[in-house]
């Protein structure tokens, strides 16, 4: 007759004390069971740093659990038992153990959840409370609706958390949003504050020569890896961001800049999504700058938007949608990934420095995926499912639930804007605006044609007049329209062909 009441299975983006299958678990009956599993690290190439982060996190989550007294089964990804998937794990523990309940809080992919589902060992699945709206709190506030803004979502979410909301319900500073006060380029002579650094320990150490070794074949560099791996190295990376970056995130939010990979971001994506962070501590903590006069209104809610806003309302579109919706392609785009988004290889400054740091530390900041690799990639005509991946594979905080809908509905518009009422589409310009890489490239951000011209910018016409048909109508995209239809022939003309001169060099698998 089996001892062990419950076995917990515990995926290496649920490394929290909270979580919901955890609740309830008693180590004197109670076991928990982590997995290393090559399916997990490379069903698509994850970074090799990604790959550190999660294993070295969950090595240290197993060690905090036994210290806590429970009974962990840790199996490595080079135990010569190990069955390299997840559901084979759950398999072969459930077989050793005879548990005689196997608990699971639900998935942040789809793809895993339906093969963990599949063979019907898990008895009891768990809503994942470490999200503020839960699935079937999304599908209640969708239900009926033909759009679904983010902002009305937001407006919900201050409401029922009571976040920077005066006593009478009405948001502080009298609007919901200030996002207008986010797009400020940065000024010369302010300098964002030194990232806060990690020191490996023997856990970390030890996981870095295996990764190295196992998954060379991986795009990414192992050497500059600067993550938190811990509960308590988390907070130190949220204290530093409380402290130096948070008071100058609203004004700077949109801004670029060369050779400076995160400004005044703050670095807390992937420890979040792993579990090493709770967002509510993190509202909470950005609230009380505010109250406190430490921070300015348009950093504190520019902030909060993003956590409870953003972060809440793309899981909620992922969960209501999958799985068809990982198959959209609204302007039915085919061509290849071009070979320069895995090497940084291209003359576009831009470009070259938005991959160049994503190969190094596995981060970009938003406006860099949107309106630079993201950018490209729409006015280009890339293919969903390539440039899906390439975000999945390339970035730390990568996870299906955050990364497709970005990618796929907010980037690529590939939904038919059911996540954003138009595209996030842009020339050269807006480029030039938020940062200062066009200074340092070998195009002219001032030139549409020619040679030497901006590729953005014939990309960004060539691209409205290709989907004229499906976006003429949106009146959020009148005026642009208007201006195309302001152009002489002539002009539309040569930008239609240095646009299709361009589009034909990345087909013949070459660089720009
Ligand atoms: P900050 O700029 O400091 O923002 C604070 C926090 O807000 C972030 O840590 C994140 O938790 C949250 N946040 C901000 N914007 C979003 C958003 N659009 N969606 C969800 N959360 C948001 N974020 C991921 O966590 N994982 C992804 O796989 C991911 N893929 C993306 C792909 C594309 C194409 C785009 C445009 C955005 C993607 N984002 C993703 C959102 C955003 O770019 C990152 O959360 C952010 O850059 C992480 O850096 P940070 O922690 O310094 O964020
Ligand atoms: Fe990018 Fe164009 Fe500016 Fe070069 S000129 S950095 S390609 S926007």
């Amino acid at each position: 007759m089996t001892t062990v009441r419950r076995l917990c299975l515990v995926l290496g983006d649920q490394l929290s004390f909270e979580l919901a299958s955890l609740q309830d678990a008693d180590p004197e009956v109670d076991e928990i069971l982590l997995a290393e599993v090559v399916e997990e690290a490379t069903h698509v190439a994850h970074h090799p740093q990604k790959i550190v982060l999660v294993f070295s996190a969950m090595r240290h989550f197993a060690q905090a659990l036994a210290q806590r007294g429970f009974r962990v089964h840790y199996v490595t990804l080079e135990d010569e038992q190990n069955t390299g998937s997840l559901a084979g794990e759950l398999q072969r523990w459930q077989t050793l153990l005879q548990p005689r309940e196997v608990h699971l809080t639900e998935c942040g992919d789809w793809r895993l959840e339906l093969s963990l589902k599949h063979g019907g060992l898990v008895t009891h699945w768990h809503s994942d409370t470490r999200f503020l709206s839960s699935r079937a709190d999304f599908a209640a506030w969708a239900k009926g609706k033909k759009q679904l803004r983010m902002e009305f979502f937001y407006r919900e979410m201050r409401r029922k958390g009571h976040v920077l909301l005066n006593g009478d319900g009405t948001p502080v500073g009298g609007a919901w949003n200030f996002d207008a006060e986010n797009r400020k380029p940065l000024p010369k002579g302010v300098t964002a504050p030194s990232p806060a650094r990690f020191s490996t320990d023997a856990i970390t150490d030890e996981v870095l020569a295996l990764v190295g070794k196992r998954f060379a074949d991986h795009y990414g560099s192992l050497k500059d890896f600067d993550y938190p791996v811990d509960h308590a190295g988390a907070q130190t990376l949220w204290a530093h961001f409380l402290d130096h970056g948070l008071a100058s995130f609203g004004d700077y939010q949109d801004a670029m800049a060369t050779d400076e990979a995160f400004l005044f971001h703050s670095r807390i994506s992937a420890a979040l999504n792993i579990g090493l962070l709770n967002v509510r501590q993190l509202c909470a903590d950005v609230e009380a700058a505010y109250w406190s006069g430490r921070v300015a209104l348009n950093a504190a809610e520019g902030f909060i938007r993003q956590l409870i806003g953003w972060r809440e309302y793309v899981r909620g579109v992922y969960w209501l949608l999958m799985p068809d919706y990982a198959e959209r392609n609204a302007f039915n785009n085919g061509r290849p990934l071009p070979e320069f988004y895995w090497t940084g290889d291209t003359r576009m400054n831009c470009m070259s420095q938005a991959i160049g740091q994503s190969l190094q530390h596995g981060y970009a900041h938003h406006i860099q995926r949107l309106m630079v690799t993201g950018n490209f990639a729409l006015l280009a005509g890339i293919s969903p499912p390539q440039i899906c991946e390439w975000y999945l594979a390339i970035y730390i905080d990568a996870f299906d639930w955050v990364e497709l809908p970005n990618t796929l509905g907010m980037v690529m518009h590939a939904d038919g804007g059911f996540l954003g009422s138009k595209p996030y589409c842009a020339s050269g310009q807006y480029i030039n605006r938020m940062s200062d890489y066009c200074r340092g490239c070998a195009y002219k951000v001032s030139e549409s044609t020619g040679e030497n011209a901006c590729p953005f910018n014939a990309l960004y016409w060539h691209f409205l007049m290709r989907h004229r048909d499906l976006l003429q109508h949106n009146h959020r995209m009148a005026i642009i329209y208007k201006n195309l239809g302001r152009m002489n022939e002539d002009k539309q003309q040569a930008l239609w062909q240095r646009g299709e001169d361009l589009l034909a060099r990345l087909d013949a698998g070459q660089s720009l």
